[in-house]
Order: C-alpha cells, then structure tokens, then sequence
C-alpha cells in the first residue's frame, strides 16, 4: 500500500468506553433501548435543508423524549441571528496567542448559542489548517501551525461547552483549499483528493482534533473533499481508525452539508450524523439515510450495532452536556431554536424549504444574546481585536500616537484614507458578507454573521482628537490624488485583501485568492500615500485587513511608511480597538499567527492552490509538504521571509535570561502499552425489527422534501447476508497509540519543565508571547523488536511546541514555566505506527520572541 492509500478499518469502535462518558452513555442506552427503528434514524438524519429554523435540524424521537437538535454557524458568532456579537475571526484570535482570550471568546460564543436555543455550535475551526496561504477560510481558523491550532481549539471548545452547549470540531481533514472542495459548486465529476500521508497526517493535520477531543468536543464534522482518494465523511481509517480508536472520540461525527456521499459505506466507515439531511444534491429532499438507513437497517446492509452506536453516540453527547435539563422546544415548552435562519419576520413559515409548507409560528423572538454591563461580549469582541493587532513596523517609535497632537505652527493634520477605513454600504451589504467594500472586519461564507454593528477606523477616529488643536480629514476612497496628501503631517491608510468559502465568489475571487497581494487597487494607494504624505515629510501608518498573509514588497520598506498595524479580521468592534493599540490604551501584542512571505512561490510548491484541473477523474492535491508547513519551509530552504511566524513588536521591550530545564521523566521511545478500556460499551439486540416498523405511519401527512425516516414499501428489506468490507468481521487491533482522549494518556504527560525569566527592559506595561520551540536530534534509531533499525527521519529544523502571553510592568521580572509532554517530543513512526521519542542525541528546546527570534537554548 502506497503511503496515500487509504487503509480499510473496519469496525467502528463503538463509544461508552470512557469514564468521563460513562453516565451518559448508561443514561443513553437506556433511552435509545426504547426508541423504535425510525426514531433511531431520525436522530440520525437532518430534516433537509430550511426545514427547520437552523442551518441543520435532526428529527427528534417524540415517543421517548428526544427533541430535534438545533445546529449553527459558526465559528466567529452565530450566523443568521439577530442581537449576537460579531466576535473577531478565528485567525484574529489565533495572533493574540492570548490562551485566556481564547477561552472567554468561546465562553460568550457558547452562552450566546445557549440564549438562543442552539444545541451545537459548528465550530471551532482547525481545519483549514493553513497550509495554503492563499486558501480562502485559513481565517475561520487560527493560523498555520499545529499547536497554535491545537491549543486555540481547544480553548475554544472549554469555553463554548461550558455552557452546556456542544462544540464542532471541523474540518475532518484536508479542506486546505475551496477551489474543487466539491463536485456541486465547482463543476467537476468528484471533489479533489487531498493526499496526506501518515506522518504528516499525525504531526500536522490532525493534531489540533486531537486536542480538540482532549477538550471534550461533542462533535466532528468531516470535510467535504476526499483523502486520499476516498470522500472524508465515508474513510474508515480516518473515522473509525484515527478518530474513534487512536484518539478515543466518544461523541458523533456529523457530515459537512451534502459531504456525505454514499449512504451505506459511510455509516460503516464511522458517519454518526448525515447534514443537512439531503442527499446527492442541494436541497432535493432525496436522503442518503432517512428512510434508506432504516431500510439499509432492516436488510442487514447497515448492522443495527452500527446504527445503535450512531444513535447512542449522539444521545450520550446531549447527556453529556446536560441538555436534557434544558427547556422543551414546543409544543411542551418554550425551548428550542428562538431565532429563524431563513427570515427576520417575527412570524414566519417553520418549514421554509417545503412547496407546500403551510404551518406558521413566532419564529424569530429576537432575544438578546449580547450580554450586558461588564459581562457584554463587546468588551471580549474589541479586547482580541485590539490583542489580534500585530505591530509590523514602527520606525522612530510612530506610534503610539498622543491624544494631544500639535502642529508646528497651527493645527495638527491628519489624513485618513482608503475605502477600508470607512462604512461603506454598511457591513452586512452582501449576504454571509460575500464582498468587499467597506472596512473589513471578517471574511465570507458560512463562517460569517450578520453584524449588530460595526465600528468602523473612521468614526473612532472621529471622537479621538480635539477639533481645536487637530484637523482631520477622511478620503475614504482608494483613488486619492496628490493634491490630497499634501499638507498632512499624518497619513492613516487603510487597505485588505478579502476571501471566503467556495460557495461565494466576488470581485474576482473565487473564495480562494488569486495572489498575495492587496485588494481594489491596495498597493498602488499605499505607494501613493507613502510618497506624497506631506509632500514627502509625513508619517505614514499603514492598517491591513486580511484573512490571511499579504505580500508587501513594493512599499514596506519605503521611508514614507512609518508603522504598519496588521489588524485581521478584527470583527464588530473594529475601530474601537484600533484605537485602543493606535493610542497605546493596550500594547502593541499580537504575533503573526502565519508567515507573511516576500512572494506566494516562497511558501513552497505543495503550498499553492490548485485553480484549475485538466483532470477528469479527482483533482489531486499532495499535502506532504504538510510536515513544512509555513515557517517550517522557510528554515528549512533558507528563504527569508518578510515578517516571520511569531513575530510582532511591542511598545515596550523585553529581555530573556536564566532559562533552565528539570527533567520530569526519564526518556523512552514508546509511551507504556496501550491499557484496555475503561469501560465496556452498552450492548444492544442487534437483530432488525420487524420490517413493518419502518413503513410511514398510517394517515401521514407527508410535507413535500422534508426528510423521514419512514420507508413506503418493505421492498429491498430481506435480510442479506451483504458483504461487508475487509476486516469487518474481525476486530482490528487497537492501534498502541489509543486508550485515552486524544490517544494514549501518557503523550500528554509532560516529560520536562522549562523555565524562563522574562523582563519588561522599556518604559511602558506591555505584554509579551514567550515562544518555545523544539529541535529534533539529528540521528534517530529505532529500536525494533531484536536489533535496533537505523534510519534516517528528517524533522524540521524548529516546530512551534507551547507559548505563554505575559503581562508586565516597567522594571518588572517574572518567571515563566512551562512543559513539554511526550507528544511534544515524539514523531509519528510509521513504521512503528505509533510515537516515538528518539532516547539518543540531544533535543535542542529554544525560547524567544519569533520563530526566528530565538535567544535561547537548552539542550534535553
Ligand atoms: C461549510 C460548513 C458549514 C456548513 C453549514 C458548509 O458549506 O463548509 O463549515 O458549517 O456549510 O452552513
Ligand atoms: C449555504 C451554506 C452552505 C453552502 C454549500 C449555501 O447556500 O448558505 O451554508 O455551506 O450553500 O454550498
């Protein structure tokens, strides 16, 4: 088998085997041991698209008490309601490198989810993991490393399901690219393959989910595209092996909207949801499962222990997080979705995608999910905004700017410029924020909300200065003329580059980027205002909007430009936190989550969409340069970039000393043996029923596309025997690096301590992301079964292992502690199929500011 093919894994391991899990799962056994076969499979499937008022609906189990589930977008606020919060985007909160931040995002996320009756979040985002730059929704997501990822999702998922609301991990693998991510938006025979191979797989693509299961998420969702040559969401080694054995995922897997491609091979490969409920094609209310899984069910196709731990799986999550205490949806009670999707009439239809839909109801309360006092959610949205600015230059200390500006002379004159500082058209002009104009403050495509507001740069700017001893200015065009620039002595230019999800495409993008550079003529404008600010004498600020890295050769380096604030996707409270770094109210302390580049060709070949395809069968798209990911491929091909992954400055300085390492454990290449599990899982008659329990109930009132699970005839219900694929009668052997959330307990162990005194040597407070980064050792030797089996496994000469965000005062000193865990320190044997910790030669562990700001070193 060549390294991309996909591997057969076959059966799903069933879930109940934890003891986090165990009550719940005993509780769901015993609800799902009285649902009926369509109940079942109701909790299974979707209600098709806009039969409900969220973005996906499940049906309910009416008889024993099981509602339908509410699931929405996404991953920045939710998406198509009314009074929520507009929060900085993924990729914003990622260059805080600000752990607490993260958290308190997700925990207003997920208390406005829980306001508005929403069961399950789909988000956070860790896939796109960023390997492209230019792929159009690296901004949902948190940046172009593993462990930024890893860590960001997972504080994310703490936060959101604190509120009892369940979190989504997504996307189940490779979504590194919107161009062909599937065969209906894009016109193509299949979607493209993603091919990732098992190292890359473990040490790069995966390893934020599995953080992401360590944090307990409820639920996955797999990707659209293939891997490895098979659809994500029916890849058995990828659900059943990877997920549910090797990292221990107790919750469901639900299908991205129409990812799902096939009905019975995906509920074999480990699908525990099918969304939206439809089937091959958008919203024809034809289902891969409904009524076909109760029948696949009926015939044996589908074993009923695969269907029952589908059901139980997502039963026990609702359990889990104690959604059985909330309040009915109606009629029993007021519960449920209070917001609609599909209108902002207060009464509207409940089945918006129906022809002959007829019931109506108040659909839309509108309540107010914002918080309020010192719990609103804006003081979180502008405090990341303001912390997701990274300060790129900043020559003769520029800025902060003072409040109090003179002017040699008469007023102090500043100039604002560009249509990125303005309102525009207001921020929701386009739906799911599908254009560019305005100022921007996210990207587009499902991952975006409909803003409450949005402060734009140019109305906080406006309440800043004194008229008396400052004249302002506003050209909020991308036009400006010379005529314009020439008394300033402040220039503020304003400039983005936007992109989004791939069922969206403007100005020219199709989701994805065409290039690296800026946007609506960006560039040109910069030079412009850099040249003439002041006739030549002024100072130039330059603030970039971005989702994601912008190529800034032709004016980063020209004397007009003074500082440059790379300010993201910074969300409702945009201009507010602009203000609050421009001024200095905060520090200057986010880092580059990515690399800016000085071209897209230097992020390397396997970094670059794929625009077009000759091919007719599957776009092929090699991932293996994975494992170099960004700055990985600049270390290791020499290539300077422009601005490096980490990198940011401060107002203030810092200085590192004194670093010191205790060893915590002794080194072993092979964390100890995998344990058995806790807990055996709930065992269910695995006998169908009689196939008359499937048939559609009599007198039903059928509503045109919406999704049963009822069958018409019991045509097709004879039992088999089917052939189920190879190894599904034999269990598969445990892989070794199972047994606990995430995989096996002990990679989470930490093995070191590291410390570290840090100093704040300027003048001002500010705050400072301690960086730590691991070196390999050079040679590694496997010991294998009798002899020890020399070869050569190449690392990456630096990756990015644990980071902590300081806050500290002029003067003052702190010590910063921090470990690494075994994982930290091992590399995904394939041949091993586990991981190992090289035990010869010396780790080097690395602590600065930067990924190539490294003052530091100790060797482990
Ligand atoms: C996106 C998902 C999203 C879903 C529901 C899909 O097109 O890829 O991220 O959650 O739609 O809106
Ligand atoms: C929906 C998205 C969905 C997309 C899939 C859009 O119409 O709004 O939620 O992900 O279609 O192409």
């Amino acid at each position: 088998i060549s390294e991309t093919e996909t591997i057969p894994w076959y059966p799903t391991p069933l879930g109940g085997t934890s003891a986090e899990w165990k009550e719940s799962y005993v509780k769901a056994q015993e609800l799902v041991r009285r649902m009926s076969l369509p109940e079942k499979v109701n909790v299974t499937t979707g209600t098709g698209w806009q039969m409900g008022l969220c973005v996906g609906n499940t049906g309910p189990a009416e008889l024993v008490g099981f509602p339908s589930l509410c699931l929405q977008d996404g991953p920045l606020g939710l998406r198509y309601a009314h009074n929520i919060t507009a929060f900085p985007a993924g990729i914003t909160t990622g260059a805080t490198w600000n752990r607490e931040l993260m958290r308190a995002r997700g925990f207003a996320l997920g208390r406005e989810a829980r306001l508005k009756g929403v069961n399950i979040i789909l988000g956070p985002a860790m896939g796109p993991l960023g390997m492209m730059p230019a792929g159009g929704r690296n901004w949902e997501a948190f940046g172009s490393d593993p462990v930024l990822q890893g860590v960001a999702a997972a504080e994310t998922i703490h936060g959101i399901q604190r509120n009892g609301v369940m979190a989504t991990a997504k996307h189940f693998i490779g979504n590194e690219q919107e161009h062909f991510r599937q065969a209906f938006e894009w016109g193509t025979p299949t979607a493209l393959s993603s091919n990732i191979d098992d190292r890359t797989l473990h040490e790069v693509f995966a390893w934020p989910f599995a953080e992401s299961v360590r944090a307990d998420v409820a639920s996955i969702m797999c990707s659209y595209q293939m891997v490895n040559n098979t659809y994500a969401c029916e890849n058995s080694k990828l659900l059943n092996g990877i997920l549910k054995d090797e990292m221990g995922f107790q919750g469901f897997v639900q299908s991205d909207w129409l990812a799902q491609r096939s009905g019975v091979d995906s509920a074999i490969a480990g699908l525990d949801m099918s969304m939206p409920g439809d089937g091959l094609h958008w919203a024809d209310g034809i289902p891969m499962w409904g009524g076909e899984l109760t029948r696949a069910a009926l015939n044996t196709s589908v074993p009923m222990e695969r269907l029952n731990d589908m059901v139980t799986r997502i039963v026990a999550a609702w359990y889990h997080f104690r959604q059985d205490s909330w309040e009915r949806p109606p009629p029993d009670g007021e519960g449920g979705p209070n917001f609609s999707s599909w209108t902002q009439e207060r009464i509207g239809r409940l089945h918006e995608g129906s022809p002959d839909n007829d019931a109506t109801g108040v659909i839309n309360r509108f309540v107010n999910a914002q918080g309020s006092g010192a719990d609103a959610h804006s003081l979180v949205a502008r405090q990341i905004a303001a912390e997701g600015t990274v300060l790129l230059k900043n020559v003769n200390d520029t800025l902060p700017l003072s409040r109090k500006m003179t002017g040699a002379g008469g007023k102090y004159r500043v100039g604002v410029y560009g249509e990125d500082a303005g309102p525009g058209q207001g921020p929701n002009a386009c739906a799911d924020r599908g254009c560019n104009q305005g100022t921007l403050a996210s990207g587009w495509g499902s991952g975006a909300v409909e803003f409450p507001y949005l402060v734009s740069p140019w109305e906080a700017l406006q309440a800043v200065w004194s008229k008396d001893t400052v004249d302002l200015q506003g050209y909020l065009t991308n036009n400006v003329g010379s005529q314009d620039l020439a008394d300033q002595d402040l220039c503020l230019v304003f400039v983005n580059a936007d992109g989004g999800e791939g069922f969206i495409r403007s100005d020219g993008i199709d989701a994805d980027r065409n290039d690296l550079f800026l946007q609506k003529n960006g560039t040109e404008l910069v030079e412009g205002v850099a040249k003439h600010c002041g006739s030549g004498q002024g100072q130039t600020v330059v603030v970039v909007h971005s989702i994601g890295p912008v190529v800034m050769e032709s004016w980063i380096d020209l004397p007009g430009v003074h500082a440059v604030l790379y300010a993201n996707l910074p969300g409702q409270e945009s201009g507010n936190a602009l203000i609050d770094v421009l001024f200095g109210d905060v520090d200057a302390s986010g880092r580059l989550p990515y690399t800016i580049g000085r071209s897209l060709e230097d992020y390397g070949p396997g970094a670059q969409v794929l625009y077009e395809t000759q091919d007719p069968v599957v776009p092929q798209v090699n991932l293996s340069q994975g494992l170099y990911i960004d700055y990985r491929y600049f270390d290791r091909y020499n290539i300077t970039p422009r601005f490096e992954f980490g990198f940011g400055l401060s107002y203030t300085t810092f200085h590192y000393t004194a670093v010191s390492i205790e060893k915590l454990q002794k080194k072993t290449q092979h964390p100890p043996k995998r344990l058995k599990d806790e807990f055996e899982p709930p065992a269910y008659d695995s006998r169908p029923p009689h196939p008359f329990s499937g048939l559609f109930p009599q007198d039903f009132r059928v509503l045109r596309k919406y999704i049963y699970p009822y069958i018409d005839t019991t045509d097709g219900t004879d039992p088999g025997p089917y052939p189920y694929p190879d190894g599904y009668n034999k269990r598969q052997k445990p892989s070794p690096a199972g047994g606990g959330p995430g995989g096996n307990p002990s990679l989470y162990e930490p093995m070191l301590e590291l410390s570290v005194e840090v100093t704040n040597t300027g003048t001002r407070p500010g705050q400072d992301v301690v960086q730590v980064y691991v070196s390999f050792p050079e040679d590694v030797a496997e010991h294998r079964g009798l002899g020890w089996l020399r070869e050569t496994i190449e690392f990456p000469d630096r990756v990015l292992r644990n980071f902590e965000k300081i806050r500290l005062k002029p003067g003052e000193m702190t010590t910063v502690k921090m470990t690494l865990t075994r994982k930290d320190l091992s590399y995904w044997s394939v041949r091993s199929q586990n991981w190992v910790l090289p035990t010869e030669g010396k780790f080097r562990i690395w602590v600065g500011r930067s990924s190539r700001d490294l003052p530091l070193v100790v060797e482990f």
